[in-house]
């Protein structure tokens, strides 16, 4: 039986990836600084423990004197675009240390395989239309928030080890990802859960705020479109970063009717100031489509499948 070890597997995609590896087979340990909030883990061995410190690395990859076959690393400080745009000492401090004691000792350890989950946020600001940027395209670098910088400096941690000491790394350049079982209200939610969490707050005909004009486009991919790609990328042959993402692009506005067109509910939209990140994000999934992965879920599907979710826990915080 495989083992593995998932970091950041009390948070969202984390939590979900535990399900997926239980459901292929593995032996899973999970590790986070808390409790996963919405749902007991489906990992084996959970255990809380403050990544940024590198005893608790080392005590999260021993194994009585054996090694994991494989290290997913998703612990990061995170969040939405709000969350994302105020705590810029917190992303640069935690999780850049929480990334350099993770894959130095998961090396010096002996794990064989190391997955590290970076985002879509390492790429610059793009306008509507612009032709799909590809993986090597991140560079010469300007992400528009110190996020996507942390991101970008951890890929190159991981690289630099598989170049020099030897372990196999696969990183994946995640697009906005939602989906049941994730952060939706108190600051750190991101679009798709929060504008589910406003529509199943709002009486039928009501209105939203929505921060800025409503114009952004951006991509949202299904969680379980983004465990399957995770799973089928480690076990690909792929160095270097590759781009999961859902290929339908739409605008904010469009996210907000999709989501009142699965609500039944009809729902106005209210600009108001507020962060709004990048206008416009294309890219190109050639390279994780050589894996043989396909989205599933176009938004559509996906919200039908988070809205229903997020509405039973707004009911029952009221
Ligand atoms: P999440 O916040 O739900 O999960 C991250 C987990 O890391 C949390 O449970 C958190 O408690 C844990 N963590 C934070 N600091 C820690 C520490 N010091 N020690 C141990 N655990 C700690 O976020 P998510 O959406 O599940 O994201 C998972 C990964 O995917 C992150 O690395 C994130 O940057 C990346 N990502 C996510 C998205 C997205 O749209 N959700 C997009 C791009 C990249």
């Amino acid at each position: 039986m495989k083992r593995a070890l998932v970091c950041g597997a009390g948070g969202f995609i984390g939590g979900h990836l535990v399900k997926k590896l239980k459901s292929e087979g593995y032996w899973v340990r999970g590790i986070d600084i808390k409790e996963h909030e919405f749902a007991p883990s489906a990992a084996d061995d959970f255990q809380v423990l403050d990544l940024r410190e590198e005893d608790n690395c080392i005590a999260a990859l021993s194994l009585n004197g054996d090694t994991f076959d494989e290290v997913y690393q998703l612990a990061a400080d995170m969040g939405g675009m709000g969350f994302i745009h105020s705590a810029e000492c917190e992303i640069m401090h935690n999780s850049a240390l929480i990334n350099i004691h993770m894959t130095h000792n998961a090396s010096k350890m002996g794990v064989p395989h190391y997955f590290f989950s970076s985002s879509v946020c390492v790429y610059r600001d793009m306008q509507p239309g612009e032709p799909e940027m590809t993986e090597a395209e991140a560079i010469p670098a300007n992400p528009d928030n110190e996020y996507g910088w942390e991101k970008l400096y951890s890929e190159r941690i991981a690289m630099a080890y598989e170049r020099n000491r030897g372990m196999t790394v696969r990183i994946a350049r995640f697009q906005n990802c939602y989906g049941p079982y994730g952060t939706w209200t108190g600051g750190r939610e991101k679009a798709p859960a929060a504008i589910c969490r406003k529509v199943a707050e709002a009486e039928d005909g009501g209105t939203i705020e929505v921060w800025g004009d409503g114009t952004a486009v951006r991509s949202y991919t299904y969680v379980d479109d983004m465990v399957d790609g995770i799973y089928l990328l480690m076990h690909s042959d792929m160095k270097g970063a590759v781009n999961i993402g859902c290929p339908q692009y739409v605008t904010v506005n469009e996210l907000v009717a999709t989501v009142a067109e699965v609500s039944g509910k009809s729902i106005e939209i209210k600009h108001i100031e507020g962060p709004v990140g990048v206008q416009s994000r294309n890219f190109s999934n050639d390279r994780i489509y050589t894996s043989g992965w396909r989205a599933k879920y176009y938004l559509k599907d996906g919200i039908a499948e988070t809205y229903p979710w997020i509405e039973e826990q707004v009911k029952a915080s009221e």
